[in-house]
């Protein structure tokens, strides 16, 4: 049942209406689920609403307020049994994996072998290994500890926000975003400082989930992609437009996977339906299969390469 309500105080980030349609209320997120009446960017409201204006946004995006938010909202996570930080700290390998794909996927669809690579939300640079040996790589990553981890293991990495970063303009030429673009105050203001720092023809990668997806529609409230810390869902449409009216010219999207362990995936299994999960990862472990590598392409997650025009 959809309630249409209008309201001043909830903008939306990516065309400006303020009319939106309610569309689901979970205690994974962190306020209801809407979408916008005009684009159909589905957002999440703030949970006390304010005036989003862009002071508002600039404080938001301020490195030790993101770097505080961050950490909220993780523990939110954990205490909800979304995520397992014991399972989640084993899952080095395929962490590996996965960035050496993502890196594999970039060479074939940009055809360059060299530059400077920045990626926003390096975590602790599993990427930026897979990419340093053709590419000068540097990361921006809010959370302290995981970019301590990215400069002990040699590169460039700046502690907080793109914005606070303040890199010179047209600097870059492949700007990436894995899993990062659905956690910001404003997806399309990060958009907007990329195309500052990328040089004319530059590329931009964008990961995320894709909420136009059966999952979603078959799950609402138990889809795997509601966490706490996502608070932005787009579709193909709405994701291309953020990056055409910002002037991105679309190169292509496809739907993409990952590796995991099967540990990981029975946990993940857990979000759906939580005693199937433990019982599941009890059996893989008493099995001996938890270090097994599955490669899973949900059709949920979707990736974009754009150039800057
Ligand atoms: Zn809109």
């Amino acid at each position: 049942m959809n309630r249409e309500f209008n309201s001043d105080n909830n903008v939306c980030d990516l065309c400006g209406a303020v009319q939106y349609d309610f569309i689901l209320t979970t205690p994974r997120l962190e306020g209801p689920l809407v979408c916008c009446h005009a684009c159909h960017l589905f957002y999440v409201l703030a949970p006390v609403p304010k005036p989003i204006s862009p002071t508002t946004v600039q404080v938001i995006e301020s490195a030790p307020v993101a770097a505080a938010e961050m950490k909220r909202l993780s523990k939110r996570a954990q205490e909800l049994c979304l995520v397992n930080p014991f399972v989640e700290e084993n899952e080095d390998k395929w962490r590996a994996i996965t960035a050496a794909e993502r890196y594999q996927d970039l060479l074939r669809a940009t055809s360059l072998s060299s530059g400077r690579l920045l990626e926003i939300g390096c975590a602790t640079g599993d990427f930026l290994y897979a990419a340093h040996a053709s590419f000068q790589v540097t990361g921006v990553e809010a959370d302290e500890a995981a970019c301590a981890m990215t400069q002990a293991r040699g590169f460039d990495c700046f502690n907080g926000t793109i914005f606070a970063a303040k890199f010179p303009a047209e600097s870059f030429d492949i700007v990436t975003l894995y899993h990062v673009i659905e956690h910001v105050p404003s997806p399309i203001r990060v958009l907007q400082e990329i195309h500052r720092v990328l040089r004319p023809n530059g590329f931009v990668i964008i990961e995320t989930p894709n909420i136009d997806t059966i999952w979603y529609r078959l799950l609402r409230a138990r889809w795997r992609q509601f966490i706490p810390d996502h608070k932005f869902f787009f579709t193909p449409a709405t994701l291309e437009r953020s990056c055409a009216q910002n002037s991105f010219a679309i190169v292509e999207r496809r739907s993409v996977g990952k590796a995991m362990s099967l540990r990981l995936f029975f946990d993940r299994l857990g979000r759906y339906h939580r005693p199937s999960g433990l019982l599941l990862a009890k059996l893989v472990a008493k099995l001996g299969w938890q270090e097994r590598t599955l490669q899973l392409n949900l059709g949920d997650v979707m990736r974009l390469y754009a150039r800057r025009k």
